[in-house]
């Protein structure tokens, strides 16, 4: 079976390579837990969506909450991407690396003021609201800095994605978006606020999603209210499609993003709306499997039930298997000819939910190192320093170039802003 993140991740005879480097030259280099990302793998997974929305007006905003490295930003924005961002920290990083404001979406649930404040003088494309209580806010904030905010509603168009439920938001249930029966007369209202100014809508009903029909679903339940607003006389500029498709961890088939899009475009098209802006916030599928994490087996403990790998990579690096109870790829980055055996692969943590993977046929001595594939999304974005574990470095290969994109931390900087008392 292909790697995930294949060709960019391959085998050369029995040792892992990402792009033109060896992953063991990279653990040699800058020691392990480490987080290596594929430019070549990033640039592959935007191609699709710059050929599927080439012919018409368009925004790919990279939704960074998936991985807000600074070099993945810049990779994105020199492709022309925008971000689609959910906090004033998200803001600061399109602004360190030169990215145009007038390129981001603003979304999330629970904006502060102060929020509020800073991206409308930073001039962001859109502010994707999701409350009746955030549009008085924002006009508000807007009002009082003499400013008009654009805005779309995010609406929840109660849609089941059948993903995991953490990452299910288009439910009724869910505490996302505006409800479909409700949007018209909120717009209605925005429309007559004096700090907002109407710009589009917007819908994203979860993530990890590998079937096409729940996304044409909420379309076609997003273009009845486009068409409802319409009638009511106010214009929608764009429409927001919302987050990307899932990608494959494991076995998983997935629709390619081309026949995806393609899907949803020609519905648009058919539906009378062709000539209206897209936009898209695609986040795992643009980087979920350019990136691996490194790890380094560092004890093999045969138990009464289970046989541990205790690697050097713990929930704290990754939570991905810890919180969404995820299956991650784990191959070695040198294959040995030994037998293998069923080990579960786990970190040093002290909580038992500290795992990365159970019951994984691997071929291990202490000391190998083994690689995490399809971590480059939700991976180190997520990333804690419980147990005051420093979080790994991360480096970017480009071809036989490899840029280290972030130091490992220092165990000081841990608690550089504690203070004793006394
Ligand atoms: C997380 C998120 C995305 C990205 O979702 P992916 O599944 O990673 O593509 C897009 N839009 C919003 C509003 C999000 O919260």
């Amino acid at each position: 079976m292909n790697l995930p993140g294949a060709p960019f991740l391959h085998r050369r005879g029995s040792d892992l390579w990402l792009e033109d480097t060896a992953v063991a030259d990279l653990a040699a280099a800058y020691g392990t837990p480490l987080y290596a990302y594929s430019r070549g793998a990033m640039r592959a997974a935007l191609e699709p969506y710059r050929m599927a929305l080439a012919a018409r007006p368009h925004l790919v905003c990279y939704a960074m909450k998936a991985n807000s490295n600074l070099a993945v930003l810049q990779t994105f924005a020199a492709l022309g991407c925008g971000f689609d961002i959910v906090s004033a920290g998200e803001l600061r990083r399109v602004l360190a690396i030169g990215g145009d404001p007038a390129r981001v979406v603003f979304s999330g649930v629970g904006k502060t003021r102060d929020e509020m404040r800073f991206a409308l003088a930073s001039g962001v494309r859109c502010f994707n609201v999701e409350s009746e209580s955030e549009l008085h806010q924002l006009s508000d904030v807007a009002r009082a800095e003499r400013r008009r905010a654009p805005v779309s509603l995010r609406v929840n168009p109660d849609v089941d994605p059948k993903t995991h439920p953490y990452i299910s938001t288009g439910l009724r249930g869910n505490k996302f978006g505006v409800a479909h029966d409700r949007a018209a007369a909120l717009y209605r209202l925005a429309a007559e606020l004096p700090g907002l100014e109407i710009a589009g809508i917007a819908c994203h009903i979860g993530s990890q999603i590998t079937d096409t029909a729940p996304y044409l679903e909420a379309l076609d339940r997003l273009l009845d209210l486009v068409e409802a607003i319409d009638r009511d006389g106010l214009r929608l500029h764009h429409i927001d499609l919302g987050g990307g498709l899932g990608i494959r961890y494991r076995d998983e088939t997935v629709p390619a993003t081309a026949d995806w899009l393609g899907a949803m475009l020609a519905r648009i098209d058919t539906r009378g709306h062709g000539e209206r802006e897209i936009l898209v916030e695609p986040g795992r599928s643009l980087v979920g499997n350019a990136g691996i994490l490194v790890t380094r087996a560092l004890v093999l403990k045969p138990g009464a039930e289970h046989d541990f790998c205790i690697v050097d990579a713990a929930m704290n690096d990754l939570m991905r298997p810890a919180l969404y109870d995820a299956w991650m790829g784990i191959t070695p980055v040198a294959q040995r000819s030994d037998p293998p055996q069923l080990w579960d692969v786990v970190g040093p943590i002290c909580e038992s939910g500290d795992w990365l993977g159970r019951a994984r046929e691997l071929a291990l001595r202490e000391g190998d190192l083994l690689a995490v594939t399809s971590a480059g999304a939700y991976a180190m974005a997520m990333a804690s320093n419980y147990n005051s574990r420093p979080r790994a470095a991360e480096v970017m290969v480009d071809g036989s170039a490899v840029h280290l994109v972030r130091e490992r931390e220092t165990v000081q900087s841990l608690y550089a802003g504690e203070r004793t008392i006394g």
